[in-house]
């Protein structure tokens, strides 16, 4: 006997906890912190549901699922750079303004 199983397990928005919350990773528009659960489909009729453990992001443009630390890991890195630091194109360590060589890769600073 074979049994030929159409289906499969989809991610969707259970209830949308915050407008805006983050932005996509793809395509950069504004995401929504959302809650999830995952959906199980057999020819495309939802037979079983659960919910999903943690909170995710959801981008309505493209209907992508990824997890907050993706989005949050973005503007915290763009926040923490100084921009009066000047930084090694090459191996982005922080070097002094005089220097012309990078001391930790060598290479040259102008
Ligand atoms: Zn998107
Ligand atoms: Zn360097």
């Amino acid at each position: 006997m074979f049994f030929f199983f159409v289906g499969g397990v989809e991610q969707q928005v259970r209830q949308v906890l915050k407008y805006g919350a983050g932005r996509c990773i793809t395509c950069g528009s504004k995401a929504d912190l959302v809650e999830y659960e995952k959906v199980l489909k057999a020819f495309f009729v939802p037979v079983w549901r659960w919910p999903g453990k943690e909170q995710l992001l959801h981008c309505n443009d493209c209907n992508l699922f990824f997890p907050p630390q993706l989005s949050a890991d973005r503007t915290t890195t763009a926040v923490a750079d100084q921009p009066d630091v000047l930084r090694c194109r090459f191996c982005k360590e922080a070097v002094e303004p005089e220097f012309r060589f990078c001391p930790f890769c060598g290479s040259s600073l102008s």
